[in-house]
């Protein structure tokens, strides 16, 4: 299996991105700059972030540190615009293994940050006036486990008894209620609390477009292939970037490549592991006489079984999962990171899909308008590397979002800008102690990643290497 992971040049396409913006294919410059103070590798949701953060938070008496980002294909191509469009916190599946590995209060702190992002991106959106159709709604996980639905509830009533504010927002319906409350067939069970929906694709572009009006330097289809480390009189620590159109020397590197990084830091080998998801619109006929979906949900049928779901504002639905048809054939969807091909397994898991689960969308007529691919970065324990990467000054990541970005990269990209901007460590910015990438964890030879899988179960797949 190669660990030589690159974006593709020809990926699927999204629904997302079928509006493309005017500075979708933008390179500011003809030629790249021999020197950036700053260059941030990635321009998708933690790249643009990022960099809307440090230009936020510089001193506006004094100039702002020149800044490039490097995207190796169209602007905002990669794992947000493939997405499902879901930002919703984890305040208590997670959160509750991370309670009894590392204690409530550590596991409190990442579910107050998640839970934080929804409303905070509601005053962002409402103030900067972003068109990325962003709701706020409840989230509804619907459990048709019976024995899984009670471990969750356990996990949930015991962070709630240890006092954990975020969960203690939440509310469970039991078996008896959870159909009618949820509107979804065969229901047992459902955990609800404020979750929402955005067109992250627009949201990226709209701070790249008001970045690219600040100065900043965008560069599409410029893919980086090497990073090392230099001594340049010049800059403070100094990193050559290689790209394909020549070097870039700088004194911080970001790197916001997510399922990508460990093929410019190899320290990340195994830790941040591509894994290609499935997503696809759903589309209901005009006139067609169904009751709009209005809160956003989870379906899952086990531990490792689940599908996502948003509701549009054009009456269509966005779905991701699929992940029963192709779970068993790991080599379709582990360690990979070509999203130009949709596995057709999953293309005709989704036919029929609301008529099957949702009561009332028998005669919709609802079919699917559009399936696409994707690729997360997996991280070994389920946890983002944000921070300084081990013993290399000036090199920051934030990166293995384990395809829960959403409600994680915002707010940890202020704390990435902190630490640039300000010079300050990992501990004196809000982000969760368990976010920050460190020796240990690159160290620790365990992965979770097909451990909670059919296919786990051998010792290759405990070290995430079957
Ligand atoms: C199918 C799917 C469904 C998902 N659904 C959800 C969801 O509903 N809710 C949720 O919270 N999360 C979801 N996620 C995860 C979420 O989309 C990600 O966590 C988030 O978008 C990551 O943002 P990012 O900027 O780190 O990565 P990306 O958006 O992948 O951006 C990384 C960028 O780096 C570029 N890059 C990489 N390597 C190089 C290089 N060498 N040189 C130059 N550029 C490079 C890439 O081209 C890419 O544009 C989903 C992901 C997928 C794939």
């Amino acid at each position: 299996m190669s660990d030589n992971h690159f974006p593709v040049p020809n990926g699927t396409l999204p629904f997302w991105r079928t509006e493309p913006h005017v500075l979708d294919n933008h390179r500011s410059s003809d030629t790249l700059p021999e020197m950036s103070e700053i260059v941030i590798i990635g321009a998708g949701y933690a790249g643009a972030s990022v960099a809307h953060h440090i230009m936020g938070q510089v001193n506006p008496d004094s100039s702002p540190p020149s800044i490039t980002i490097l995207e190796a294909r169209q602007a905002c191509s990669g794992a947000t615009a493939r997405n499902g469009g879901h930002m919703k916190p984890d305040i208590y599946n997670f959160i509750a293994s991370l309670a009894a590995d590392y204690g409530v209060d550590t596991a409190a702190e990442v579910a107050e940050f998640e839970a934080k992002h929804v409303h905070a991106f509601k005053d962002f959106v409402e103030k900067e006036n972003i068109d990325c159709d962003y709701i706020v709604t409840q989230a509804i996980d619907v459990q048709f486990d019976r024995e899984h639905c009670r471990k969750l509830k356990d996990g949930f009533q015991r962070l709630v008894a240890d006092g954990c504010a975020t969960t203690k927002r939440g509310h469970f319906t039991d078996a008896d209620n959870a159909e009618e409350f949820s509107g979804v067939k065969g229901a047992v069970g459902c955990f609800s609390y404020d979750s929402g929906h955005i067109w992250a694709y627009k949201f990226v572009l709209h701070l790249l477009e008001k970045l690219v009006s600040q100065g900043v330097n965008l560069q599409t289809h410029t893919p980086v292939l090497n990073i090392t480390k230099e001594n340049s009189p010049g800059l403070r620590n100094s990193w050559r970037v290689d790209t394909e159109r020549g070097p870039i020397l700088a004194s911080t590197v970001v790197l916001a490549t997510n399922a990508y990084t460990s093929s410019l830091v190899p320290q990340y080998q195994g830790k941040i592991v591509p894994v290609r998801g499935t997503c696809c619109r759903i589309a209901v006929p005009p006139g067609s006489k169904v009751s709009q979906l209005t809160r956003t949900y989870t379906l899952r049928w086990n531990e490792w079984d689940f599908d996502y779901l948003i509701p549009r504002g054009d009456g269509s639905i966005v779905v991701g999962g699929a992940r029963s048809v192709f779970i068993h054939d790991r080599d379709s969807w582990y360690n990979v990171s070509d999203d130009s091909r949709v596995l057709k397994s999953a293309v005709h898991y989704f036919d029929g899909y609301m008529q099957r689960n949702f009561d009332g969308w028998e005669d919709s007529d609802a079919y699917i308008d559009r399936v696409w691919t994707g690729i997360m970065g997996y991280s070994s324990d389920g946890l983002p590397h944000i921070g300084t990467v081990p013993g290399q000054e000036g090199l920051l990541v934030l990166a293995g979002f384990t395809g829960h970005g959403m409600p994680q990269i915002f707010l940890a990209a202020e704390g990435v800008a902190k630490m640039i901007v300000d010079r300050v460590a990992f501990e004196e910015t809000e982000l969760p102690r368990l976010f920050k990438t460190t020796q240990i964890r690159l160290n620790n030879p365990k992965s979770n990643i097909l451990k909670k899988t059919p296919i786990a179960g051998s010792s290759e797949a405990n070290l995430g290497k079957l």
